[in-house]
């Protein structure tokens, strides 16, 4: 889980729009690395429909698939969730495009800013 402090900083960042050092922090690296393990290091949603993605699984373009975490409840909307390990998902990179266009469909119908957090 997040810590306060950890939590404020992460909130700062998606204020200033710049989450690079959030992914370069080691509280991330480490989880990912664990989220990989958890998935057994193959894309979640592949396997869903009965195949095995993995990073040496070969594309169309015969290149080996590029693999990512990816967060469920993104970050930007859900900062006390980006160290939880059950937000996160082990994807190939198709998938994780996929997911992301889900993600913007869904956050369409938001409202642009959200003050609730601000007091
Ligand atoms: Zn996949």
């Amino acid at each position: 889980m997040i810590t306060p402090e950890k939590l404020n900083w992460l909130k700062e960042l998606i204020r200033l729009d710049k989450l690079i050092p959030f992914y370069k922090c080691k509280e991330w690296r480490q989880l990912r690395l664990k989220a990989m393990e958890r998935d057994n290091y193959e894309c979640k949603h592949c396997k869903r429909n009965g195949v095995v993605t993995t990073r040496k699984t070969i594309n169309k373009y015969g290149k080996p698939t590029k693999m990512d975490v990816n967060h469920i409840k993104p970050v930007r909307t859900h900062p006390h969730l980006a160290l939880d390990l059950d937000n996160l998902e082990y994807l190939c990179v198709d998938c994780h495009n996929k997911a992301d266009g889900k993600d913007k469909m869904i956050n369409k119908h938001k409202p642009k800013f959200v003050n609730e957090e601000r007091w």
